[in-house]
């Protein structure tokens, strides 16, 4: 199978965790890795032009070109050579590529939205909002990582044809260990979706000596972070910057638990993580976490600052809980290696370039 991959706002070889590169970086290159085993992999980037092979049947095709349109037509002319049995287009802005492409290519078109600006709870832009809907009624199929947001997909948008493959996560890299530590763990590009200031406010409320350990580094500029540094002064915070993915297994190790307080998540690749490395999971009831981490892996509760402290307070203090937690996790992450996920997309590819 020949198989062509949009991913115009950020290559998934950027190193993630700041600007523009976050989850959706580490699901097109574990996923992409492995189906290459397979199949012929084309993955469509912005860059200077070249193509690279990654390995064996995976290549980066670097894309001069910022325009959508004439991004598109680079797809189209690859296509016209050497035939692709399908297109997956990852974020709007692919999203935008693959509504250029579908003109021309009339192959089956995948789209995921990594986030559904619909959905998003704060700052939402309507421009985005009625473009991803023109996306979603254009593509053949949306996949979505949980199954509340194929819910709400579809409560929107009944037309759209929706279904829930869930991301995965490396059981090999992120690994259980003794859970004898305090402190606690935050893991993310530092942005106001995250819900970085509503942890440093738990923090303050929250008895005992129980510190927090920051990693990821700024979405946008410095000045989020700046801004963070400020507000969490005279909380025990330690600010550690982007940590490389390769280095990250060592931070939930030493770490208590890890706290997502995102506003909002479509997926939360890090609870997955702290659940593959036996940590327990903190964070909100509305997000996607609730499929991953649900009601036996951590303490999701309603969104709010004494809500969240109480739990972090719950888990330091319960050390036997965050134990039992840690290893339901553990057993629970074991159904979302990536490998397992991503024979789930081959069977999908192989049944959707057949119809
Ligand atoms: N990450 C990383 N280094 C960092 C910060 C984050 O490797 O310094 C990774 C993290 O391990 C996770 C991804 O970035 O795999 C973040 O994905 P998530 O779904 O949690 O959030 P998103 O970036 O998609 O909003």
């Amino acid at each position: 199978m020949r198989i062509c991959v949009v991913s115009y706002h950020s290559s998934p070889l950027t190193p993630v965790g700041s600007g523009k590169s976050g989850g959706m970086s580490i699901v097109i290159r574990s996923l992409y890795e492995r189906l290459a085993r397979v199949s012929e992999v084309d993955i469509f980037v912005r860059g200077e032009g070249r193509t690279r092979e990654i390995s064996p049947r995976l290549r980066l095709v670097q894309v001069q070109e910022d325009d959508t349109g004439r991004f598109a037509e680079e797809i189209i002319n690859r296509h016209d050579v050497g035939q692709y049995d399908l297109m997956h287009t990852h974020y709007w802005s692919s999203g935008i590529v693959g509504l250029h492409a579908r003109r021309v290519m009339k192959i089956p078109w995948l789209h995921t939205m990594h986030t559904v600006e619909v959905l998003k709870t704060i700052r939402r832009d309507q421009t985005r909002i009625e473009i991803e809907e023109e996306i979603m009624r254009a593509c053949d199929l949306v996949v979505s990582p949980t199954e509340q947001e194929s819910l709400a997909i579809r409560a929107l948008y009944p037309d759209v044809r929706v279904m829930t493959i869930p991301h995965g996560v490396d059981t090999r890299r992120f690994e259980p260990s003794r859970n004898g530590h305090k402190d606690i763990l935050f893991v993310g590009r530092v942005d106001p979706i995250k819900g970085i200031h509503f942890l440093i406010d738990a923090l303050r409320q929250v008895r005992g000596d129980v510190g927090l350990t920051l990693v990821g580094g700024p979405s946008k500029g410095a000045g989020n972070l700046a801004g963070i540094e400020t507000y969490a002064a005279g909380v025990p915070v330690e600010f550690v910057g982007q940590v490389k993915h390769d280095e990250l297994a060592q931070y939930y190790s030493n770490t208590a638990m890890l706290v997502v307080p995102s506003h909002y998540e479509s997926f939360g690749l890090v609870g997955l993580e702290a659940m593959a490395s036996g940590r327990p999971v903190v964070g909100f009831d509305h997000t996607g976490l609730k499929e991953t981490v649900g009601d036996d892996a951590g303490i999701l509760v309603k969104m709010g600052v004494r809500s969240l402290a109480r739990a972090i307070e719950t888990l330091s203090r319960k050390h036997e809980l965050r134990h039992v937690m840690g290893s339901n996790g553990r057993k629970k992450a074991m159904a979302y290696d990536w490998t397992i996920i991503a024979q789930r997309y081959q069977r999908l590819y192989e049944r959707v370039s057949k119809e």
